[in-house]
């Protein structure tokens, strides 16, 4: 993932594109454009190998880094290779295994419970179904959608802090208090065969430029549509007193 040239792409963007938008479409339009120049090969920066892989590493990423996941999953997939080996382990055995990242005691019974289901009632298969896959211990809407699209390539978009974040400043949706809001506003109006693409742009937006504290506004592309950057210039002209 070349992120750095992602700020560099972001910036010759932003000198060559400065544009008043119109209507939501016009701004869906210049974002999806920025996105697919800047971040065309968009994709998850956890690393797995097949879909309980991926299951165990979102479920490890809950209020933790990709990096810290990163770490610690090459060994627990060489001690657990799959649900069945994972299902007869002991929440003790799990939690040495995952004690470096955050929430390690409620993670170790998630995934031990996890692992139970999918034997019990999967086959020890991930399920593609939304709906199954949150009858998964540890697996809430934004984990199944996240399996749902990294995985089964289905049109689900997955709302994390990021994406909720930049989905708000940027203006791609409105009014859209709840992660659920943003999810059905961002479904409605990007295009269903970039939904799984635009997951991972808001995502690595969010993660290197956009970040919570201290965004990188004058490097970023976006900053002429950008509702949040148009708010905060204002703000900065009248305390000038522009
Ligand atoms: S201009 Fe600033 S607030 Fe707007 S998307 Fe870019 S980094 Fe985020």
């Amino acid at each position: 993932m070349g992120n750095k040239l992602c700020v560099q792409n972001a910036l010759n963007w932003s000198i060559f594109n400065c544009v008043i938008m119109k209507s939501k479409e016009e701004l869906y339009r210049f974002v999806i454009d920025y996105f697919l120049k800047t971040l065309p090969f968009a994709d998850t920066e956890l690393h797995y190998a097949n879909p309980y892989e991926l299951l165990v590493a979102v479920i490890l990423s809950a209020q933790c880094t990709d990096k810290r996941v990163n770490l610690i999953t090459p060994d627990f997939f060489m001690r657990y290779p799959n649900a069945y080996e994972l299902s007869e382990a002991t929440v003790e055995e799990i939690y040495g295994l995952v004690k470096s990242c955050s929430y390690p005691n409620n993670k170790a019974k998630n995934l031990l419970g996890m692992a139970k289901v999918l034997v019990n009632e999967f086959n020890g298969t991930v399920p593609s179904d939304i709906d199954l896959l949150q009858r998964l211990p540890g697996v809430g809407r934004k984990t199944a959608n996240v399996i749902a699209s990294v995985v089964f390539h289905k049109p689900t978009m997955a709302v994390d802090t990021h994406v909720f974040r930049v989905a708000n400043r940027i203006g791609l949706v409105k009014n859209a208090k709840t992660p659920l809001a943003v999810e059905r506003q961002l479904m409605e109006n990007f295009p269903q065969e970039l939904i799984p693409k635009a997951h991972h742009w808001l995502i690595l937006h969010g993660r290197y430029v956009c970040t919570a504290r201290n965004p990188k506004c004058n490097e970023c592309g976006l900053n002429s549509v950008c509702l949040e950057y148009k708010k905060l210039s204002k703000k900065t002209k009248k305390t000038k007193g522009t």
